[in-house]
């Protein structure tokens, strides 16, 4: 389809300095985009705001997707609507907003954003006396809810490529940052000085590498050299709204390839210090434990397979681990009690950063202590593990750990074929594990009774296999 848009493009596209107030058109002889490929539900919202008198088009992302092919997530509309204008038009409609006021207009299932155009917020000099200064000291958009013009709104959106217009009536495409010219090169730019874009919003950072890594676009070279530098900016970004971000970035099905553009633009480390700092300690085996968790997680989304938070959070934190828990031992504390005490301040200082909610930050634990239980099968327990909800978690993640190379005496496939065996059979793989034990041992089993000793960290700085 984009090879149709460029050929289809009667004329080369003006050189302009962008951003521009005037857009370049592009009539429907000259793209690809057919309204019969918009949801109807988007298509009657913009209408219907049209009837009304308003202006009204098809933004961002779903217009980008189209013109490349992808199926687009979700339908978004900018309009000069007010919030409240809209909502007096639809029935099913709602106004929400943390950091700004949008309608969400409901169709069962489906949800269609209404935004009003808005305008940047000048760096004025009223900014600076003004107790509602919109700005903070390094530049940061606070508030950004003033409403603008058709151009002002196309200036204030981050990329060239998410700032196209589609009219569904006359079908036309208004271009006013050059997007077209960047979707054929392939290239992620931000509008105006990439800077001062992401001094205003360091979110604008991680925005790249998503698209980057899910539109296998580069990052154009002015936009992607302060990356590195500012990258740092990130810690004064609430940390609720870094949760959403961050699973933006690792569960829309590109988790692998945008965790490399995140250690390559050095925005690694500010989201998961701990993590970033293990990956120093212990390169090999923290990258491929968490390059593993991620191609499994884009693997599952591209099976339509459920994913959970917790379970990444779990692979991305636990290369921290053994650091900590060796720490808290050479003060004296008991292995057991080091390890619970360990995640537990990882899992806390992890989420001043990132705010995991409670009902993550809960399996993550449960998760890690899974990987405790597990070595330990004799008697019933295996069972009883086997009942466990978080037995499957806990399975997949000691999978996880030994294709990082971790050491678990076979205890992967162990578990491999006892949940395949019929229940004779697995009273023999208790027995002969019994005997094994005593075999290898060589003491009698009782003297092994509650010893299952671990050992002290590994020096490779990977986990312990604790309690094999
Ligand atoms: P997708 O939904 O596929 O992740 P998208 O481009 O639609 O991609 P959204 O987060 O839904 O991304 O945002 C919709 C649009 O709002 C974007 O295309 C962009 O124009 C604008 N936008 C979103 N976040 C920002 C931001 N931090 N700064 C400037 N513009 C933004
Ligand atoms: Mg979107």
């Amino acid at each position: 389809m984009l090879k149709k848009l460029f050929q289809s493009l009667r004329s080369p596209l003006r050189r302009a300095k962008h951003p521009r107030s005037t857009p370049e058109v592009l009539t429907n002889s000259q793209h690809p985009l057919r309204r019969g490929q918009i949801s109807r539900y988007a298509v009657s919202v913009v209408e219907r705001l049209q009837n009304a008198g308003y202006q009204a088009y098809l933004v961002g992302g779903c217009v980008r997707d189209l013109l490349l092919d992808i199926e687009p997530k979700d339908f978004d509309v900018a309009t000069s609507a007010t919030p409240e204008q809209v909502r007096a038009e639809f029935r099913n409609a709602r106004v929400i907003g943390r950091r700004f006021k949008l309608v969400h207009v409901h169709f069962g299932r489906e949800i269609i954003e209404v935004a009003t155009f808005r305008a940047n917020h000048p760096q004025s000099e009223d900014d600076e006396d003004s107790n509602l200064s919109s700005r903070n000291e390094s530049g940061r958009i606070l508030r950004d809810n003033v409403y603008g013009s058709l151009e002002d709104d196309a200036q204030r959106r981050d990329f060239t490529i998410n700032a196209l217009y589609y009219d569904v009536t006359g079908e036309h495409i208004l271009d006013y940052a050059r997007g077209v010219h960047d979707i054929r090169n392939r290239l992620i730019r931000l509008i105006g000085d990439p800077e001062q874009r992401y001094q205003e919003d360091p979110v604008r950072m991680l925005r790249a590498v998503r698209f980057a890594a899910k539109l296998d676009f580069d990052i154009e070279k002015h936009s992607a050299a302060p990356i590195p530098r500012l990258a740092a900016m990130l810690r004064e970004i609430p940390s609720a709204r870094l949760f959403d971000e961050v699973l933006k970035l690792f569960l829309a099905g590109y988790a692998e390839h945008t965790f490399e553009l995140l250690l390559e633009y050095d925005l690694f480390a500010p989201l998961f210090p701990a993590s970033a700092a293990a990956l120093k300690r212990n390169p090999d085996y923290a990258h491929s434990l968490i390059s593993q968790a991620l191609a499994n997680t884009d693997l599952r989304i591209q099976q339509g397979k459920p994913v959970t938070p917790a379970f990444l959070f779990a692979a991305l934190l636990w290369p921290a681990l053994p650091a900590r828990v060796a720490q808290l031992q050479d003060r004296g504390m008991p292995p057991i009690p080091a390890m619970q005490e360990a995640a537990h301040e990882l899992i806390s200082e992890q989420c001043q950063r990132i705010a995991v909610p409670k009902r993550f930050t809960i399996p993550i634990r449960e998760i890690w202590d899974m990987q405790e239980r597990l070595p330990r099968r004799s008697g019933k327990r295996a069972d009883l593990l086997l009942e466990n909800p978080r037995f499957r978690a806990g399975y997949d993640f000691l999978l996880l750990r030994e294709s990082a190379g971790e050491k678990t005496g076979g205890l992967g496939d162990w578990w491999t074929d006892y949940q395949d065996c019929s229940d004779s059979e697995r009273r023999s793989m208790i027995r002969d594990l019994n005997s094994n034990q005593e075999e290898s041992s060589g003491a009698p089993r009782k003297r092994r009774r509650g010893g299952n000793r671990r050992r002290g960290p590994r020096s490779d700085g990977a986990p312990n296999s604790v309690g094999e």
